[in-house]
């Protein structure tokens, strides 16, 4: 019988939350039904839930950062069992036999990764995401969350750890690489950790200097207000490589004159509006610049291994159901330190 559940499901773009109920297939073979939680609240929820990043599928319940407890496994399921905790990510399926899918990349799939909301699944059907009482997910999608993280304190790492993680160790973070963070928000904060806890320097370029006490607790080595005119002198070739966590448009030529010889910035943040740079400075320091979206289950389980390796995790304030539509505003303002994080059993 499949299951009904309450959810929260925003009907338009004003983005203005209420409850509702979904319905959960049964478990197939080789699928698990998730107790959810709790549920972080990402900005991509937010640009998706606004329609900022173009056509959304409403009604629309968000959620990419998923918590839970296994409470139902398929006959044909053998990494998971009932009762393991365990967490879903920004996506639920994939072809699995692409040149991505074989390696490990998921997210890359060259035919469609089925994200985990605002999207349909191979049953056509729409996929709705972790601001929900369950959910059910092919095994090989499902995440293991270490006994010694909250499940909490887990959800945000979902997206807002891979997100980070891949690119610092793509882009080689490690000891003797000087590493700056644009944005101390959800992703950012878990970039500092990260990046620390990889053996790089690490530096927060933040929009003021707010935050700097817990930037520097969560393992930065500096923490400069990027609105403050010295700071471009004073790092100008700074840095191996920049990762921005931007969600707002931004001084793309500001950033790359930090980047040393052969330097990269990498977005991951994805403001709505088009970007613009100047070429020449990427020609003068055989600068790059690089994009990265999100990371593949293989990374995301080595980095929540990591995570529970180095004793990190998100800062998180845990918000009600009733919460979520004015705590939107209070993320587009900076005012969430660092990730709100839903639990889901005031739903
Ligand atoms: P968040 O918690 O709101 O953090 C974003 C940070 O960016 C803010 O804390 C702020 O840092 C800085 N910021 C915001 N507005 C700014 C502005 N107008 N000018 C300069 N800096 C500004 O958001 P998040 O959840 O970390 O997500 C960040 C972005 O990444 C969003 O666009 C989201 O959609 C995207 N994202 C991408 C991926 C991916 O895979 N590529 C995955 C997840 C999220 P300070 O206060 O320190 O200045
Ligand atoms: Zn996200």
């Amino acid at each position: 019988m499949p299951t009904e559940v309450k959810a929260l499901a925003a009907p338009d773009s004003s983005a203005q939350f209420s409850r509702t109920e979904i319905t959960r297939r049964d478990p197939g073979p080789d699928e698990v039904l998730i107790d959810i939680k709790y549920a972080g609240i990402c900005h991509s929820d937010i640009h998706t839930a606004r329609g900022e990043w173009g056509p959304t599928l409403y009604p629309l319940v968000p959620g990419h950062e998923i918590a839970g407890v296994i409470s139902q496994v398929g006959t044909n399921v053998r990494k998971h069992q009932v009762g393991d905790r365990v967490g879903v990510g920004c996506f639920v399926d994939s072809c699995g036999q692409c040149a991505p899918c074989l390696a490990g990349e998921e997210n890359y799939c060259a035919d469609h990764t089925v994200w985990t909301y605002n999207d349909r699944g191979r049953d056509g059907e729409p996929t709705r995401g972790g601001y929900s009482q369950a959910i059910t997910v092919r095994e090989n999608y499902v995440l293991r969350i270490p006994d010694s993280i909250p499940l909490d304190r887990a959800a945000p790492l979902l997206c807002a750890g891979i997100t980070p993680y891949s690119p610092l160790v793509r882009h080689g973070a490690g000891p003797g690489k000087h590493v700056a963070i644009i944005g101390m928000g959800g992703l950012g904060h878990m970039g500092v950790q990260l990046a620390h806890a990889l053996g790089a320097e690490v530096s927060v370029l933040s929009r003021s200097l707010a935050k700097r006490e817990d930037g520097l607790a969560l393992g930065a080595d500096n923490y400069y207000a990027a609105s403050d005119p010295a700071t471009a002198g004073r790092l100008a070739g700074a840095f191996d490589l920049i990762v921005s966590t931007v969600s707002a448009d931004m001084d793309v030529d500001a950033y790359v004159n930090l980047l040393a010889l052969n330097g990269t910035l990498v977005f991951v943040g994805l403001p709505p509006d088009r970007q613009s740079f100047s070429i020449m400075p990427l020609c003068s320091g055989r600068r790059s610049i690089a994009g990265s979206n999100i990371g593949g289950i293989r990374a995301t389980q080595e980095m929540l291994d990591l995570c529970a390796e180095k004793g990190i995790a998100a800062k998180v304030e845990v918000i009600t159901a009733d919460d979520v539509t004015a705590t939107y505003d209070r993320v587009v303002a900076g005012a969430v330190r660092y990730r709100a994080v839903i639990d889901i059993s005031t739903l």
